[in-house]
C-alpha cells in the first residue's frame, strides 16, 4: 500500500513488487503520479517548512528516480489482508493520501497525514502538505477511529491508547473556516 505519491514513500516499490510479486496499490487520484503519467503538484510550504524541506531534500538521491511500478487503484475499498484493511482517505498531504485501518488488529498507519515531531515525539499534522486546510479537515477522520498503535510515515509510532492520543492532538488544530 502507499499512502501517497511522494518519492520517499514510493521509491523502492517497483523494486520491491519485482522481487516479491506483491501487487501495488494506491489511490486513484495519486495514481498517475506514481505510475509518472503525470507530475506530482508540489507541496504549498507555510513559511516555517521551507528550511526543513531544504534539509530534507539534501537527503534525497540525485538524478533519476526508480522505474515506476505498475499500481492497483483503491478508493475508500476494504482490503483483504491484515483482517480486513480498511482504506481511509485523507485527502490535503496529497488529494489522494490514505490512512490504513486495522480494526481486527487495533492499528492504524497514517502516511504522511499525521507525524511523530522528531524534537519531542508529540503527534502532529503532518508537513509539506498540497492543501494545508483541508489536511486538517481531514485531521479528525483518523482520529475518530479506534486504534491502539497508529504508526507514521514519519516519527516513532504511538503504542498504546493511539485513538486517544491522536485526538487531542487533532483537536488542537483550529476548524477551517
Ligand atoms: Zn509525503
Ligand atoms: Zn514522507
Amino acid at each position: 500500500m502507499l499512502t501517497h505519491f511522494h518519492e520517499d514513500h514510493v521509491g523502492g516499490a517497483a523494486e520491491l513488487a519485482g522481487s516479491t510479486g506483491a501487487e501495488v496499490l494506491v489511490h486513484r487520484l495519486d495514481a498517475p503520479v506514481v505510475r509518472g503519467e503525470a507530475p506530482g503538484p508540489p507541496p504549498v510550504f507555510e513559511d516555517w517548512e521551507r528550511p526543513l524541506h531544504a534539509a530534507a531534500v539534501r537527503h534525497l538521491p540525485q538524478g533519476e528516480y526508480a522505474r515506476p511500478p505498475q499500481v492497483t487503484e483503491v478508493d475508500g475499498d476494504l482490503l483483504d489482508f491484515g483482517g480486513g484493511a480498511r482504506v481511509v482517505h485523507v485527502p490535503g498531504h496529497t488529494h489522494g493520501s490514505i490512512a490504513i485501518h486495522l480494526p481486527r488488529h487495533g492499528v492504524l498507519c497514517t502516511g504522511d497525514a499525521v507525524a511523530a515531531s522528531p524534537v519531542d515525539g508529540s503527534v502532529m499534522l503532518g508537513v509539506f502538505n498540497l492543501d494545508r486546510a483541508q489536511a486538517i479537515a481531514s485531521y479528525h477522520r483518523p482520529a475518530a477511529l479506534d486504534a491502539d498503535v497508529v504508526c507514521f510515515g514519519h516519527g516513532d509510532p504511538v503504542l498504546g491508547r493511539a485513538s486517544v492520543v491522536l485526538r487531542e492532538s487533532a483537536d488542537g488544530y483550529p476548524a477551517p473556516a
